[in-house]
């Protein structure tokens, strides 16, 4: 058997950018405890190394403390950045930039009196963090059905979660430039998950299955296996070789790999080991 990874496949620029700026609070002395707020990334495997260099996980934020917070790539409602300070933190904001923007346009459309629709899951930490941005006037929408059950606002602005998929969001986008070209409409999809859906569906293509590496909670990397499930070829998300159902693989010939955003490139090695070990 054949292992082909994805180009694509593993740490994107913010996930590898906020794990660098938590290793090097911790190594080149930031305010001892480093907390992050909540898990850096969502990669079960990262989150216990970087537990490891001295950085642990805090869920909640206390009236005060002392030591370093970081804010994750997925970044925060500016609520919650306003209270860390206020408790005595040094905040180090790993907000990846692309969340950044997100942010931007949602709390510049919210000074004009606009809704903001948000096209993305309303628990993820992302989202949360843009529902903060938004103040009161906010609808989050994950489908498309939910999207034709809003109201008509008098000005609304469209956005997405980063990581949402992207056919599913420009599906939406064509219902409301038709329905109401008013709206205000931005992309805000990233590069790297745009890349990647692409990726996949090209790299399904061309070989026997799909096995897509990557936490069971990372966003991004459920919506890689739904894409790969979705082009017919057999296909398998697991979080590490230890998920591997030989049985199930031993009939191909070719398998593609891809990965996360958030999945650690010695995770992705391991997997690739231990299939080309196992047939070899
Ligand atoms: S997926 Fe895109 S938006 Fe999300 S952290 Fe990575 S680069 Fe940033």
């Amino acid at each position: 058997m054949k292992v082909t990874i994805a180009q694509t496949a593993g740490f994107c620029m913010g996930v590898s950018r906020a794990v660098n700026m938590a290793l090097t609070a911790s190594m080149q002395g930031g305010e001892k405890p480093i907390y992050t707020y909540g898990p850096l990334i969502h990669n079960p495997q990262a989150l216990q190394f970087l537990n490891e260099k001295g950085i642990s996980i805090l869920k909640n934020i206390p009236k005060t403390g002392a030591g370093t917070i970081i804010i994750r790539a997925h970044g925060v409602p500016p609520s919650d950045k306003k209270k860390i300070e206020k408790a005595g933190f040094n905040l180090i904001d790993a907000t990846c930039p692309r969340v950044v923007r997100v942010q931007t346009i949602i709390a510049k459309y919210r000074k004009l009196g606009y809704t903001s629709i948000i096209f993305g899951d309303k628990e993820h930490p992302e989202v949360k963090g843009l529902i903060g941005c938004a103040g009161n006037k906010v609808r989050v929408v994950n489908r498309l059905s939910e999207f034709d059950n809003l109201p008509i606002f008098k000005k609304a602005v469209i956005v997405a979660q980063t990581t949402q998929n992207l056919y599913q969001f420009k599906q939406a986008v064509k219902t409301a430039k038709t329905g109401f070209p008013h709206y205000k409409i931005f992309n805000t999809i990233c590069d790297s998950t745009r890349k990647r859906q692409e990726e996949i569906k090209k790299l399904a293509d061309s070989v026997d299955a799909a096995i897509v590496i990557g936490s069971y909670n990372s966003g991004n990397t459920c919506r890689l296996a739904e894409i790969a499930s979705q082009t017919g070829k057999p296909s398998f998300h697991i979080e590490t070789e230890t998920d591997i159902d030989f049985s199930l693989i031993a009939r191909f010939k070719l398998v593609g790999v891809t990965a996360g955003a958030s999945t650690p490139d010695w995770v992705i090695k391991n997997v690739c080991e231990a299939i080309e070990k196992n047939y070899e």
